[in-house]
């Protein structure tokens, strides 16, 4: 008899009391109904500062399919997606929000998909309800944006809520840079990719842990590490700069053999001043971005680490695939 498949479903925890047991109610009820596959659900607790570790153990002692792996800390919603997909053993493995942005009742149809041979399915943003005028401007911006500047081509309007095979998970554990922007990644892969549509609902409780400046961050990770355009601008901007000073010089000769003056003009002179120091300081500020990032890389620290985890299966050395200074064994 052949075996069934294992669909593990991961999902990064940061203070969602309010929400956790209606979510995981939900994805239960899912799981359960989809006749001819195992599940495992991968609960990630990101460091949370409220009851949310003491309910996943809670989840965990009453329902055999759940997982649980605690930081040691808060490392974000990136790091701790990463550590689950590290730590998950399905044959697919859908990574999903905790605040039910993101319905649980779309995993069948991804299923289907992945079954009909694609190895990422993600979900793709249809609507966006609950969400503020000035989130859906910024992520429209910066999709268009990313789109433009980037070497790669990400689907428009799409979260980290997919499904992917575990060929694309073994790939993901390879990757081991630190400033992570998985849905890019995913997409730098290839292999054969789809998408399905959906709503993405309001949080279902409790708060958005993405406030604007974190927001901003994470489009700046996602920009610089996949994109070195920012670092072409320096080359641009010098350029331009130094074409406005030869065409200034040129008009001073140019009065002076016709009138015999030479130009004055202090005001002309702070300003030539001002635009080429603040030209020099955006592009050392560029630079220092990308510096700064190598320095992050250099430093080859663990992306994150494990204080504990709880119900998976010991036989198993999970991430026995992920090379070796990943930082896995550290954890583990
Ligand atoms: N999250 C996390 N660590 C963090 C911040 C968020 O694991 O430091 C989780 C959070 O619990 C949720 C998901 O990442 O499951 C998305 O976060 P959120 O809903 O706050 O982001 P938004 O949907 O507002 O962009
Ligand atoms: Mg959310």
């Amino acid at each position: 008899m052949p075996t069934k498949d294992l669909i593990s479903v991961v999902v990064p925890c940061f203070n969602e009391q309010e929400v956790l047991p209606a979510t995981h109610a939900r994805l239960a009820a899912v799981m359960q109904a989809m006749e001819g596959f195992d599940y495992e659900i991968v609960y990630v607790d990101d460091g949370s500062r409220d009851e949310t570790g003491e309910m996943l153990r809670q989840l965990q002692a009453s329902d055999g399919h759940v997982r649980v792996l605690f930081l040691s800390r808060n490392f974000g919603h990136q790091m701790a997606s990463t550590a689950g997909l590290d730590a998950a053993e399905g044959d697919a493995v859908v990574l999903i929000d905790a605040d039910l942005q993101d319905p649980p009742e779309l995993i069948p149809e991804m299923v289907a998909r992945w079954k009909e041979g694609y190895d990422v399915v993600y979900g793709q943003r249809r609507r966006r309800e609950g969400e503020t005028a000035f989130k859906l401007f910024t992520a429209k911006v910066f999709y268009r944006l990313f789109h433009r500047l980037a070497a790669i081509d990400m689907p428009l309007d799409t979260g980290d809520f997919r499904l992917m095979d575990r060929r694309v998970v073994q790939a993901v554990r390879r990757l081991r840079e630190r400033d992570r922007f998985l849905r890019g990644m995913v997409s730098w892969m290839g292999f054969r990719q789809t998408a399905v549509l959906y709503r993405r609902a309001p949080r279902a409780a409790g708060q958005s842990k993405y406030p604007v400046w974190k927001m901003l961050r994470f489009a700046l990770d996602g920009i610089f590490s996949f994109s070195v355009l920012p670092l072409r601008l320096a080359t641009v901007l010098g350029a331009g700069v130094l074409g406005a000073a030869t065409v200034a010089l040129l008009y001073a000769l140019v009065a002076w053999v016709s009138t015999g003056q030479w130009v004055g003009g202090g005001a002309a002179l702070v300003m030539a001043m001002l635009l080429l120091g603040g030209v020099q300081l955006l592009c050392l500020g560029v630079i220092g971005e990308y510096v700064g990032r190598i320095y992050g890389e250099a430093k080859q620290r663990p992306l994150y680490l494990l204080r504990e985890r709880l119900g998976f299966p010991e036989q198993r050395v999970a991430g026995a695939d992920v090379p070796a200074r990943s930082g896995y064994q550290d954890a583990a």
